[in-house]
């Protein structure tokens, strides 16, 4: 018995009959005698569509208005999820992200949560109804609506579980778990029994979309252990946590990520400050950097390449051509970034070149890599992206 917070994604609510099993899963943890704090997502595809619907109108809306829209997906999911549990005659309220006290600042699209105020969430479990909360949204100081960013339900929910000090934040999705690489797409992807804060975080930034990785970055912080669970079948799923048993198992996960622009700046003179130049011009218009590759200087003149993400990539193009006026800059979007984590091999020589083995015998070429302690990432051609994946995985953890 305690408070349980349960999280449940687009497609666990996707239709009346996926909202009426979601309203089933919270009913029994509720009937066992916990409080419990529900956060849903919009239905299925409806951000997507909401978004799709924008562009039809003004690609360049304000944030604020997108925001405004966006919001409005996760409102028709709690008033239905709420319904569906008053239905099976339990008391329920629904709230949206401001009057469940999320709190956030005003960079509209991504916003960050500054706190939540909890009064009217411990009121509502005070009166023993069943809260089931929009997630995604909250509002700024100026009353304003704002959004966290795609895939933000996770963090609302791991807010909720950190504000309230929750006995368990469970995280429902349409796959079992967090697998080693996508269960939809990489044959022979296991499902991990645990895995740590950190090689989550990398997963989630890498690419593995089933958790959000400002949520795991904020279930770190504050402590909160995730279980990660299928709303369709009823299994053990994945435990996100601190430190975990060490098993023999030198990765955790291969991860894709196609949102990767190469910009190459060619020929540039090489003088001493030019990179400095370079990088604080982009920092200063929030342009994030990833990989940076320079060249050795020949007849006085280098190159230096980087990835940023797909729409920083023109804008970091044009930036720089009124800055270098000497240099050829290119920019490169059919590329995608491929890589392995794992605490284990930081212990381990060799990892690298096994991972770049297993690409050269699919004879997929490398264009850019980087590593840190716990992660190696190539860029490669983008339409070679799913086979790199699935050739690494395979050498890695080979099926049973
Ligand atoms: P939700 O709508 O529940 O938030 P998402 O679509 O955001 O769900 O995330 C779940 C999806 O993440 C899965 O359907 C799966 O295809 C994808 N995915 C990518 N990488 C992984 C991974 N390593 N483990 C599990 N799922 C993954
Ligand atoms: N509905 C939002 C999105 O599609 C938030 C979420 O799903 O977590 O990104
Ligand atoms: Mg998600």
């Amino acid at each position: 018995m305690g408070l349980i917070v349960q999280k449940f994604g687009g497609s666990s609510v996707a239709d009346a009959q996926r909202v009426m099993n979601v309203a089933k899963i919270v009913t029994d943890t509720y009937k066992q005698g916990n409080d419990v704090i529900v956060v849903v997502s919009a239905q299925g595809d409806t951000t997507d569509d909401l978004i799709e619907q924008a562009q039809e109108i003004n690609p360049q809306a304000a944030k604020r208005e997108m925001d405004q829209l966006m919001a409005a997906g996760e409102q028709i999911s709690i008033s239905l999820l709420a319904m569906a549990i008053e239905k099976l005659g339990f008391p329920v309220i629904s709230l949206l992200g401001w009057q469940a006290g999320f709190n956030t600042n005003s960079i509209y699209g991504s916003a960050r949560i500054k706190n939540i105020r909890p009064n009217r969430l411990q009121a509502e479990i005070a009166k023993h109804n069943i809260v089931v909360v929009a997630g995604f949204q909250g509002i700024n100081r100026y009353d304003d609506l704002t959004t966290l960013g795609r895939g933000g339900s996770d963090t609302s929910a791991v807010a909720i579980a950190a504000a309230l000090r929750a006995d368990r934040c469970q995280i429902f999705t349409d796959v079992e778990g967090v697998f080693t690489a996508d269960p939809r797409k990489v044959e022979g992807a296991k499902k991990l029994k645990e895995i740590t804060y950190d090689e989550m975080l990398e997963l989630a930034t890498l690419g593995a979309q089933v958790l959000n990785n400002r949520s795991v970055e904020m279930a770190k912080k504050y402590g909160v252990e995730l279980e990660v669970l299928s709303s369709l079948n009823p299994v053990p799923g994945t435990i996100v946590k601190e430190y975990t048993k060490m098993e023999k198992m030198l990765i955790r996960g291969v991860t894709k990520d196609k949102d990767v622009a190469l910009v190459s700046i060619l020929g540039l003179r090489d003088t001493p400050g030019v990179a400095f130049k370079i990088f604080s011009k982009l920092s200063s218009k929030n342009i994030n950097v990833d990989i940076i590759l320079q060249s050795f200087g020949r007849d006085g003149t280098k190159d230096i390449i980087f990835t940023v993400s797909k729409d920083n990539g023109e804008l970091a193009v044009s930036l720089l051509e009124d800055m270098l006026d000497e240099a050829k800059i290119v920019c490169n979007t059919n590329v995608a970034k491929v890589s392995i984590v794992g605490a284990g091999m930081e212990s381990h020589p060799g990892t690298a070149s096994k991972m770049f083995e297993a690409l050269y015998e699919s004879n997929i070429n490398i264009q850019m890599i980087s590593t840190s302690e716990i992660k190696i990432s190539v860029i490669i051609d983008a339409d070679e992206a799913d086979r790199a994946v699935s050739a690494v995985h395979k050498a890695f953890i080979p099926n049973d």
